[in-house]
């Protein structure tokens, strides 16, 4: 699958879902930050995250609830197509991560359906074999560790 291909399968799989979101549901934290992130998310149409918007929300990801997880993430897989060289690229993988030693490192992705996670996991496997995320070859190997990829 080449980049095209995948940006148009990522917005499918998502568009399918017909995502609904509420402005309280953005975040579950109160802090200046996240009331930040959330005034600034707000009234976001599905799948329709401005790249200004994600690259000032870079390192937020882990501030969404697990459903804002899923109404935006699609937009940062998106961006992180477009511009290998990003922060939000290299944050969007170490979401993938997971940073959490808390809770199991998929755990805010528990909403996502089975294809949506499939599409991730396509994501991860295009980066790995893409020679231009090369600096993120560590970080894309253990993605690849907790996503079960074989
Ligand atoms: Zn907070």
């Amino acid at each position: 699958m080449n980049r095209q291909e995948l940006q148009k399968k990522i917005i499918s799989v998502f568009e399918k879902s017909r995502i609904q979101i509420h402005d309280n549901e953005i975040i579950s934290h109160h802090c200046e930050e996240c009331n930040l992130l959330k005034s600034h998310f707000k009234n976001t149409e599905h799948l329709q995250l401005q790249g200004d918007m994600i690259k000032a929300h870079f390192d937020s990801l882990p501030l969404l609830t697990p459903k804002a997880l899923r109404y935006f993430f699609p937009n940062y897989l998106i961006y992180s197509l477009e511009n290998p060289d990003s922060l939000v690229c290299e944050f969007t993988i170490c979401q993938l991560i997971g940073s959490s030693v808390r809770d199991s490192p998929l755990s805010q992705f528990q909403l996502f359906n089975h294809e949506e996670l499939e599409v991730i996991k396509d994501f991860i496997v295009y980066l790995k074999n893409s020679e231009i995320y090369a600096e993120f070859q560590n970080e894309i190997d253990q993605t690849i560790e907790t996503w079960e990829i074989h």
